[in-house]
């Protein structure tokens, strides 16, 4: 069994994931957490459930999703995994956090690139790389087609979509990642995005008034 534990990190109410298996391994998508309470909240709930990080992967490089990448790094030695296409906002992430007013520490490079098709696994998951460009270049969703869930970073929200008026971003292109990449998975998969609550699949395709 999967358990799918969120968090509400840093002052753009980023969501971070901690997907963990009864062998008490988990994956984190978007470590978020951008101070010392943040960072002590991600600890304090993986020694409480002796987690072991195995991988730490991204949706997006936009600065509010990064945040705590560093301290994954330096805490638990893990390096963070992310598209190529993601290079702009990893070369200009100091930039685009000066512009938002958020603080970014530090932001290491990445410790290795994922592609569309490519799977990440750990005991009982199966996560596959989706490329959903249109938010920002190098976005990407995670789904795993045998527990319903998909990550869909800030490309498809409840009721709502990503923004595509940020640098790289583009209407027509997140439009179409959108209905050709994702509202092709099955109605009850359950989408847990970048920011607000979860949702599903088949309510998106019915309701979501953006795409
Ligand atoms: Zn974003
Ligand atoms: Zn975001």
């Amino acid at each position: 069994m999967i358990t799918v534990k969120s968090f509400v990190f840093n002052d753009f109410q980023t969501n971070t994931y901690i997907l963990s298996n009864e062998q008490h391994q988990c994956m984190i998508i978007d470590c978020a957490c951008q101070n010392a309470t943040e960072w002590q909240q991600l600890k304090g709930w993986l020694n409480e459930n002796q987690l072991t990080p195995l991988h730490a992967l991204l949706t997006h490089c936009h600065v509010d999703h990064v945040l705590g990448c560093h301290y994954l790094l330096d805490e638990y030695g893990i390096g963070y995994q992310t598209h190529p296409a993601s290079k702009i906002f990893i070369e200009l992430a100091s930039e685009f956090s000066s512009v938002l007013g958020l603080k970014l520490e530090k932001f290491p490079p990445p410790q290795s690139y994922i592609y569309e098709g490519d799977c990440i696994q750990m005991e009982g998951l199966t996560l596959k790389v989706i490329y959903t460009p249109g938010h920002a270049d190098g976005s990407v969703c995670y789904h795993s087609e045998n527990e319903k869930i998909m990550f869909s970073g800030d490309v498809l929200f409840k009721d709502s979509i990503g923004r595509s008026d940020l640098p790289t971003g583009n209407y027509e292109k997140l439009r179409k990642s959108i209905i050709e990449k994702l509202f092709v998975l099955p109605d009850d998969t359950v989408v847990y995005p970048g920011h607000g609550p979860f949702t599903t699949i088949g309510h998106e395709r019915k309701n979501n008034p953006f795409v």
